[in-house]
């Protein structure tokens, strides 16, 4: 899917930056529907949905300012809907999806 950029002013790495967060964003959004509405449905196990914690390039300190306790996935007190076995709320992974405020 290509998606046009109107001329707002930015440079083009901006721009490019701005759509990565986006598609970045969009694709977290549709894993958590997607596993949710298994859930809901009783058709998948949480323990089939789950990414290794090596696949997600988990580790157990924070990455600037994400970590899990602001992570949308995150069940406290240590465990995570995507990510399989305990984790940190102090921790981070690729799927790091923010809490909507
Ligand atoms: S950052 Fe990764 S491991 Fe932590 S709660 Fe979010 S998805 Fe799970």
């Amino acid at each position: 899917m290509r998606l046009e950029l109107g001329n707002c002013g930015n440079d083009d790495r901006q721009a490019s930056a701005s759509l990565t967060v986006s598609r970045r964003q969009l694709l977290n959004r549709a894993i958590i529907a997607a596993v949710g509405g298994l859930a809901v449905l009783g058709i998948a196990s949480p323990a089939l949905a789950k990414m290794t914690q090596q696949a997600a390039g988990y580790q157990t300190s924070p990455k600037n300012d994400q970590k899990c306790s602001g992570c949308a996935l995150f069940k406290a007190p240590s465990t995570c809907i995507m990510i399989d076995g305990t984790i940190s709320p102090d921790g981070w992974c690729r799927v790091f999806t923010k809490k909507s405020s």
